[in-house]
């Protein structure tokens, strides 16, 4: 992965322009030593590192338009960052370019049922959201498995899913409105707290641009009313095929869970060995959670027994209790972790109709022979989104460069079954030079001048999203 030469002339003024940072920021928010950048030198892709020029970490929308203002003068590039959980190096830092983090922005600034909203800082934690309404009886929807640890300002970056997503939407869905700071340092207000907004959907096209347009520093977010029940039920199946096949079927019959989950051999028993879960030991297991009154659970319920006993499921085993439920989603949600905890491996993210799973099961079994690398599965099966974790070894020569390319193989091969590069990890400097297998360069041009609309000299989130080579001139300019 190539990234751009850093602006010597940049670099060679560090000093002066920490100390300018220092004169808009309180001194403990700017962050310039070596030995403290390095905290900021990767997100979750883990694989590519470098330290910023410094970080800092403003505590009002006002701070953040005075620092973005001073880097557009300066001509300093900044990359905004939530948690830094991104999978796809969408908060990756050039050493040319400040972290701009809004972690100390976390407040829940209002909470109104009548209407369903709660308006907050988007350094707040995902998980947090929901935590700031439960008692109550009320939900934020959109789970990202980081959901603990990812921020709304990332979420609204990567327009993020998760598990629950099949029923409510991804976070465009559930967004209503933002505060954005723009890389000129002007406070703009998009959307509200209404499902609606005159004028373009400027909502829309900010929400999923990986910090290219603008900084979010709040957001207006939908929350509902919690379902009066959920259960889960796992089905353990002997080919990873019949478990694809038996996920476009229940799609098809025209039932809607809440969730539909997929882990494969390697990650059920990773899971297990971490989680102690309770998965059966089988060649794919499908976790299918449906909600609503008792009623609706098991009328639903049987429905989708009926699906899966047509495709011979050598387990049914549905939750009988709270702690059930809660072991079953503490497996699946600790899988990235525990795969973490057995080898080294790259995440993908791409999205493919969900008819297409078995097809692309079996294309991902063949390739990893080919490739000569293990595959372990684990995704979100209901609406498509596909999460094969390459697994290499990052201390063997030549291994991470082939699990790439395994990677880019896979990536095509979503978009030739008519799917799309990202799911819900965005494109960031992982997939950046896969976007011309998706699209034209006429595609390509027409996003790039969105951006010179919202940054035309350049300096928002540097060398991401779009190949390199498409951006030169305008880097240049
Ligand atoms: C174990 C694990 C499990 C995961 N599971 C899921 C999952 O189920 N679903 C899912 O969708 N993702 C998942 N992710 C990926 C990641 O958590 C999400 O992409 C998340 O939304 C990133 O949030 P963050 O706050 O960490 O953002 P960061 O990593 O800090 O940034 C992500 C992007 O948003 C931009 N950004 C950050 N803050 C701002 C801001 N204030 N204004 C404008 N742009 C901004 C950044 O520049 C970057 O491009 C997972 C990651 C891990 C490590």
């Amino acid at each position: 992965m190539q990234m751009p030469d850093p602006d010597q002339s940049v670099l060679a003024r560090k000093e002066a322009i920490v100390a300018g940072l220092g004169r808009i920021l309180p001194a403990d928010a700017v962050i310039s030593d070596p030995a403290e950048t390095r905290a900021y030198e990767c997100d979750a892709l883990t694989a590519y590192r470098c330290p910023p020029l410094a970080a800092v970490l403003p505590s009002t929308t006002e701070e953040v338009a005075a620092v973005l203002r001073f880097c557009h003068e300066q001509g300093v590039k900044v990359v905004p960052r939530g948690s830094g959980t991104s999978l796809a190096g969408g908060a990756l830092p050039t050493a040319d370019s400040i972290i701009l983090g809004v972690a100390r922005m976390n407040a829940v600034l209002e909470t109104d049922y009548a209407n369903r909203v709660i308006r907050v800082q988007t350094g707040r934690t995902n998980l947090s959201v929901t935590g700031a309404v439960e008692a109550d009886d009320f939900f934020y929807a959109p789970d990202p498995s980081s959901q603990l640890a990812c921020a709304i300002a990332g979420n609204i970056g990567m327009n993020s899913g998760g598990a629950h997503c099949l029923k409510y939407g991804v976070t465009t869905n559930n967004l209503l409105g933002v505060k954005l700071v723009t890389m000129q340092g002007e406070i703009v207000e998009l959307g509200g707290a209404h499902l609606d907004a005159a004028g373009y959907d400027l909502l829309g096209v900010l929400c999923g641009s990986e910090g290219q347009l603008g900084v979010v520093t709040e957001a207006t977010l939908r929350i509902l009313r919690k379902p009066e029940g959920a259960r889960p039920i796992m089905m353990g199946f002997d080919a990873n095929e019949v478990a694809g096949a038996c996920v476009s079927d229940i799609i098809k019959a025209g039932v809607l869970p809440v969730a539909i989950e997929f882990m494969d051999r390697p990650c059920i028993r990773a899971c297990e060995a971490f989680a102690k879960a309770g998965y059966p030991d089988v060649e794919a297991l499908l976790i299918v959670e449906v909600e609503g009154s008792e009623a609706e659970i098991e009328e639903q319920l049987a429905k989708i027994k009926e699906i899966a006993l047509r495709h011979n499921p050598t387990e049914l085993r549905e939750s009988r209790s709270a702690e059930q439920s809660a072991a079953i989603w503490k497996g699946r949600k600790s899988a990235f972790g525990a795969m973490g905890q057995i080898n080294d491996y790259m995440c993908l993210d791409g999205t493919i109709p969900v008819s297409q799973l078995p097809h692309v099961l079996r294309r991902i079994g063949e390739m990893s022979k080919e490739f000569g690398l293990d595959v372990a599965n684990v995704f979100h099966a209901g609406d498509g989104n596909m999460h094969p974790l390459i697994l290499f070894d990052a201390n063997k020569p030549g291994d991470l460069e082939r699990c790439e390319a395994f990677g880019a193989e896979i990536l095509k091969l979503c978009v030739e079954v008519g799917g799309c590069l990202t799911g819900e990890h965005g494109v960031g400097v992982e997939k950046r030079d896969l976007m011309l297998a998706q699209y034209t360069p006429e595609d390509i041009e027409a996003q790039l001048r969105v951006k010179d609309v919202f940054d035309p000299k350049w300096l928002l989130n540097p060398a991401k999203v779009f190949p390199l080579e498409t951006t030169e001139t305008r880097r240049a300019a």
